[in-house]
């Protein structure tokens, strides 16, 4: 009988302090930050400046195409805010980024009747050389239908007209599918656009060539269009474009990652980096993309700041350039930035909506930490988690050197790519209370990761 009891109370005692070892971490975070949280929240959700400071950038700048004067310009304005609003070590760092000009672009369905087609040439697609290519169309789903009608592809225009699966899907066939077309000997490849509706919408984005196959021009159509022309080759019609491109790539050119800074008070050494891209495409003024990237990271420092609070370590802004065509912006940060010591880098490029959760790529014992945030922020995301997995194009390479990256995932879900990439990315989209949402969260979630004391993060 007391041999038993012994065992449970040891068994007891061990359960107790298993639950117990895991509660002090996210009692730790409730009782430390549940008072700056609440602050965090009323100030975020006080007025709507934020989302007239994205309206601003937006509706000045306008498109902020990578080697653009309007990039430039808004990349300056917006370092010249950031002193104004107070931070440290604000400062510009120049990047080298590609310089791809889209030029005139023209396309018409002239067999089995005229029909003039918007199309939008690809980023870092070559032009037609001057020409006016005229060809027949092959359409096909997806790259095995291309596989096997290799032998019909010599001399024609390929057109993918790939139902929408998923963007990380479709995009293969935007980033691809010239290269893919060129092996069998096409002329020129088209493509649906990435977007899971239609209403005669263009959406544009990067392309990329293989080094030993032939470049042949890239273009993105409507969805209509492309479902126009699987009809006529579904009845056993070859449809008749015509199509004359003129983009080109200039030599690279000059722009800048913008920084600025909330000093740590006790390991300013070490860095919590968060931001978004300057850059957008030349469609639209890529509101979501990522105007609300960059001014949610930014307005939730100003937040921290103007509560005048003292993370641990140091909170630094990115603004990356370049995401769109080439993350040299990305690139470059880590390259200058590899010797310093950075404790996390955080993204936000999936555009504003009702927060959903934060994702988290690193030690799992900061995970278990991090789950203290949810009662944290229950009033403005009730369905907010925090999962395993997150990251983001502009901190890549610095989590590929083992840096731990979190990102900010919102409900969005398909609407983003609505809009993604075209001329109804604009600031309309991007709704006041959810940004103010998303900013909060944001600035709760990499305070209390940049204030984490050291009994918890020593490695
Ligand atoms: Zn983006």
């Amino acid at each position: 009988m007391e041999r038993y009891f012994l065992v449970l109370i040891v068994c007891l005692g061990l359960a107790f302090q298993s639950s117990k070892s895991t509660e002090i971490d996210s009692v730790y975070i409730y009782n430390t930050y549940s008072k700056i949280a609440r602050q965090i929240i009323q100030k975020a959700m006080a007025d709507s400046l934020s989302w007239e400071k994205l309206a601003y950038v937006c509706d000045t700048y306008g498109p902020r195409l990578t080697g653009s004067k309007s990039l430039n310009d808004a990349i300056f304005w917006a370092e010249k805010e950031m002193k104004k609003d107070g931070f440290e070590n604000v400062h510009l760092e120049e990047v080298m980024v590609p310089n791809w000009k889209r030029g005139e672009e023209y396309c018409e369905m002239v067999y089995p009747r005229n029909k003039v087609f918007k199309i939008s040439s690809l980023g870092h697609s070559v032009g037609t050389n001057g020409k006016l290519i005229e060809a027949p169309v092959l359409v096909v789903k997806d790259f095995d239908e291309l596989a096997k009608r290799s032998k019909e592809v010599k001399g024609k225009i390929v057109v993918y007209n790939a139902p929408w699966v998923s963007y990380g899907h479709n995009v293969q066939y935007r980033f691809h599918g010239a290269s893919e077309a060129a092996k069998y000997g096409a002329v020129a490849s088209l493509l649906r656009s990435v977007s899971p509706i239609g209403f005669d919408m263009l959406h544009t984005g990067v392309m990329g060539y293989q080094d030993s196959i032939p470049k042949i021009p890239t273009a993105s159509i409507t969805l209509e269009d492309a479902e126009l022309l699987q009809r006529l080759q579904n009845r056993g019609i070859t449809p008749k474009l015509k199509l004359k491109m003129t983009c080109e790539t200039m030599p690279d050119t000059i722009s800048y990652n913008l920084m600025g800074e909330i000093r740590g008070s006790e390991k300013p050494r070490e860095i919590v980096a968060l931001g978004g891209h300057s850059d957008s495409w030349d469609y639209g003024e890529g509101a979501q993309d990522d105007a609300s990237g960059f001014i949610s990271t930014w307005e939730a420092l100003n937040i921290i700041r103007s509560l005048g609070l003292k993370p641990r370590r140091t909170m630094r802004n990115v603004i990356w350039v370049n995401e769109e065509s080439g993350t040299r912006g990305g690139i470059a940060y880590a390259e200058k930035h590899k010797n310093e010591p950075h404790f996390l880098v955080f993204e936000f490029d999936s555009g504003v909506f009702e927060p959903l959760g934060i994702g988290f790529t690193g030690d799992e014992k900061y995970l278990t930490i991090l789950k203290g945030i949810t009662p944290l922020v229950k009033e403005i995301a009730p369905d907010f988690s925090i999962k395993k997995g997150g990251g983001g194009v502009d901190i890549g390479p610095m989590m590929r050197l083992g840096i731990s990256g979190m990102s900010l995932s919102t409900k969005g879900n398909d609407e983003y790519f609505w809009y993604h990439h075209s001329p109804a990315d604009t600031p309309d989209k991007v709704n006041p209370e959810d940004l103010n949402k998303c900013i909060a969260i944001i600035a709760i979630a990499t305070y209390i990761y940049a204030d984490l004391p050291d009994f918890i993060s020593t490695k």
